[in-house]
């Protein structure tokens, strides 16, 4: 096969992606948003832009009537040549009617924005020349719908940002949930503001998930004298949870279990999701009907899902896999890239989903095939793997390969900032320190770890190496980010006897690393905690309860971070909209009935 060619990809245009070319340039919205908050409302030239015309049977990313000229922006897929040839077939139709299309990619927007800004200017200015009798700016178009116009705005206590507090704090959504007004002054503008007596953190991210697991929460800990239990042990009952979940159970768990991320903070997460096959071992007809699933799921319970596709291909290094592990088998990077494939149908016109792609770990997969599937993978999405975790798996694959698994990675593969290793729990001076230089993130799960007995990452002096990190809650035996850095935190202090794991703002720290990695690992990006054009996503505290309603700016963060449990949370917003509200989610009721009916049908609580 030639490396350049990624047939999985090809094959989706031909099936999927021609016929559905707006709706998947959709699920790429950043760049527009981006662009929108500069045109909208007149700002450039006075030109009133509008967004998501309907024109002629298509439908324009933004378009002015005044000077018929529209604007797209694009993806990579645009590149694809299928894709470019329906573009141009829709721009020689529009040039008949007088319209003008110009066109940019993500690219260009986001990092070249005023060379686009200049560029839609200087169209404009000789289109005008050519428009004698210009409409109404004001006069609505057929299919408008009043997009942009009237935000709904909040005024919040506070607001964090990466340096500090903005406070009070001015926001105004647009439809979409998306930052238009951000400030510490009132709008201008009169016009009902919602006052949240609480302090806004950003939404978290929880890097790692295994949703499935969560039917067993807390059901392990029961422990047999005479013996030990470990992360062996564990597991062993993890496969008879595993082997045991239907998909209507699969999404009624995951529902729940998400719903409860978002009461605690957590407003994106990603699924590492490797339960792919029936009971049998056999693969549904559609290969990504469990990831179907867990998207439905995380929109069910209102959070962002960035569906992980794992690759699992063995029972270990060098061993076939086992009857337990059959529904999680993909034999070869074939059938993981057709897996693969399916699961992007299974996000396609799902505006709260994103994909990534992993292999499971080095012993659950050909090293062989782990470096063909990173390098005839796609290139644009994050990329999971779980990694150096047990001791035994640093022994076995020191028999198996004569490295260590972090060793191998580091030599075998172009370890970088698209790389989100979770655990990386057990690793060497050298290992470290190549580690923290590559940019790849770590993805620490603390609860978990702590629960499974792993071991404990050499965060204080990763972090001294400049390294980065974020968190995830694996198994799920707590939900609360907070008490994630939290234990951090405590297990330096505990093995250093000393409190200084990390200079300055501890709290500052952990909430803008853990915000900002966890971003990168969900395939999103950022330069602050709120911005124009990005959406609203926060975790609210109640600023009246007594600690907080007496404490400085200066001590608030460390006092929400180190003090705190979710009975301070206020609630959590997804995309402009309370989703949780004093503890209540708003599919509560629902979300609860199903999933009861799946733990009274598994038996296993
Ligand atoms: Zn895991």
């Amino acid at each position: 096969m030639n490396k350049d060619e990624r047939p999985w990809l090809r094959e989706k245009v031909s099936e999927s992606l021609l016929q559905n070319a707006r709706e998947l340039r959709k699920n790429a919205t950043e760049a527009e948003s981006v662009l929108w908050s500069f045109l909208r409302s007149g700002k450039l030239n006075g030109l009133k832009f509008r967004r998501q015309q309907p024109i002629e049977g298509f439908v324009l990313d933004f378009y002015c009537d005044r000077v018929k000229l529209g604007v797209e922006v694009d993806g990579n897929i645009h590149s694809l040549k299928e894709i470019a040839d329906y573009d141009e077939q829709r721009t020689s139709f529009l040039n008949e009617f007088g319209i003008e299309i110009i066109r940019f990619s993500n690219d260009e927007v986001l990092k070249h924005t005023e060379d686009v800004l200049t560029k839609i200017k200087n169209v404009s200015e000789k289109r005008m020349s050519g428009v004698p009798s210009p409409r109404p700016s004001d006069t609505p178009l057929p299919g408008e719908r009043g997009r942009g116009e009237g935000l709904k705005y909040f005024q919040f206590k506070s607001l964090l940002q990466q340096n500090g507090w903005l406070s009070p704090a001015y926001v105004g959504v647009d439809e979409n949930g998306s930052i238009q007004y951000l400030s510490s002054n009132p709008p201008e503008e009169s016009t009902a503001i919602e006052f949240v007596n609480g302090f806004a953190l950003p939404g978290f991210q929880n890097a790692h998930s295994h949703a499935f697991q969560y039917a067993m929460a807390g059901l392990a800990e029961n422990h047999s004298s005479g013996m030990d239990d470990d992360f062996w042990t564990w597991r062993e009952e993890m496969y008879k949870c595993a082997l045991s979940v239907e998909p209507d159970q699969v999404e009624a768990i995951a529902a729940m279990l998400y719903a409860e991320m978002v009461r605690h903070g957590y407003t994106q997460v990603a699924e590492f999701h490797y339960l792919h096959h029936d009971k049998n071992g056999k693969p549904y007809n559609n290969l990504a009907e469990m990831g179907e699933r867990l998207v439905a799921a995380a929109k069910t319970a209102g959070i962002k899902i960035t569906l992980v596709p794992v690759f699992y291909q063995k029972g270990g290094f060098n061993q076939d896999p086992q009857p337990r592990q059959k529904r999680f088998i993909s034999k070869t990077v074939d059938e993981y890239f057709h897996l693969l494939d399916d699961s992007a149908h299974a996000i396609n016109n799902q505006s709260h989903a994103q994909l990534g792609f992993s292999v499971h770990s080095l012993r659950a997969v050909d090293l062989k095939d782990i470096v063909t599937t990173y390098n005839n993978g796609p290139k644009n999405i994050p990329f999971h793997l779980h990694v150096a975790e047990q001791k035994k798996e640093i022994e076995d694959c020191l028999v198996h390969s004569k490295k260590r698994p972090m060793q191998w990675l580091l030599e075998n593969l172009p370890v970088n900032e698209r790389f989100h290793l979770v655990h990386s729990t057990h690793l060497d001076d050298d290992e470290l320190k190549k580690l923290a230089a590559s940019k790849a993130n770590v993805v620490l799960c603390p609860s978990t770890e702590g629960n499974l007995g792993d071991g404990i990452f050499r965060m204080k002096e990763y972090v001294k190496l400049g390294g980065h990190w974020c968190i995830g809650t694996d198994s799920h035996i707590g939900l609360n980010p907070l008490e994630e850095f939290r234990m951090i935190d405590y297990r330096q202090r505990l093995v250093t006897n000393k409190r200084n794991t990390v200079n300055g703002d501890a709290a500052q720290y952990f909430v803008n690393e853990s915000v900002k990695q966890g971003r990168i690992a969900m395939g999103r990006s950022s330069s602050d905690h709120f911005e124009i054009g990005k959406p609203l996503d926060a975790l609210v505290i109640n600023a009246s309860t007594h600690l907080l309603a007496d404490t400085s700016e200066k001590n608030r963060l460390a006092s929400i971070v180190y003090t705190s449990d979710s009975s301070r949370n206020l609630g959590t917003m997804v995309n402009g909209k309370w989703v949780v509200k004093n503890q209540h989610h708003q599919a509560g009721a629902e979300i609860k009935t199903a999933f009861s009916k799946a733990m009274k049908a598994l038996k296993n609580r």
